[in-house]
């Protein structure tokens, strides 16, 4: 095999920086082209839906998902956001993206549908946990899709005012009271007018989206959709999935 001068660069720089597979994060062949190895493959937890409703509330009219919140998928997150691997949001979304496409193609007409978002919104960290973590994976979740669905991404405007212990930390009936007053919509002029797509990592109850999806309306966006790379539904009421 023949390396061009950037393959070549790319190459060695693979020695020293190995791939990794972005569940179990073994080290890969230095020329692979995958990011999963071939054991964590048949641990990717796909589901037969992608379309669920939020039984949080009614703030979010589609939540569009790609994979359970189970085995690799849940690994893979978990590397994002707690063992600094922010590549792991692109790879995730270039995962999700072929099984949600026409969903976004195919949704019946509503107001936020078919290919119709005007700006993509990550769901906010406090400023607290953002210096300690380097970033916000749903921000880097969002810029990969909004690039896929080419709508500009809108960071600023949506933030999170309270330092909230983690949800995962709580039970259900404590989540959603937990965000009472955590989200706040700083800059309501690039809201007013817009269809939203709100994106996050992962839905377990649906409180943090609908909180979220509440201050948007709330600051005048015509509707909010959300998207996310993986649903928890242990916590789910049984008619969660539609
Ligand atoms: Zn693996």
């Amino acid at each position: 095999m023949e390396y061009g001068k950037t393959s070549l660069i790319e190459y060695f720089l693979r020695i020293f920086f190995p791939p990794r597979c972005i569940c179990c994060d073994c080290v890969l062949c230095v020329d692979t082209t995958e990011f999963v190895c071939d054991g964590c493959r048949k641990d990717i937890p796909h589901i037969s839906r992608h379309l669920f409703v939020n039984p949080a509330g009614d703030s979010i009219s589609n939540i569009y998902c790609a994979f359970d919140y189970e085995k690799g998928v849940r690994k893979a997150i978990h590397h994002l956001k707690f063992n600094d691997r922010p590549g792991n949001a692109k790879i995730l979304v270039d995962m999700s993206y072929p099984l949600i496409e026409e969903y976004f193609a195919g949704v019946p007409a509503q107001l936020c549908s078919a290919n119709s978002h005007d700006i993509a919104v990550p769901v906010p960290i406090h400023s607290k946990r953002k210096r300690e973590r380097g970033y916000n994976q749903s921000e880097l979740i969002a810029r990969s899709i909004a690039k896929k669905l080419n709508i500009p991404v809108i960071a600023g405007a949506l933030v999170k005012i309270k330092n909230t212990p983690p949800q995962s930390s709580l039970a259900k009936d404590e989540r959603f009271k937990n965000l009472e007053g955590a989200f706040y919509v700083k800059k309501p002029y690039l809201i007013e007018g817009k269809r939203v797509l709100l994106i996050d990592d992962v839905i377990t109850t649906g409180s943090t989206l609908e909180q979220c999806g509440k201050v948007l309306l709330d600051s005048g966006a015509v509707c909010v959709d959300a998207f996310v790379i993986a649903v928890r539904r242990k916590l789910w009421p049984a008619d969660g999935e539609i």
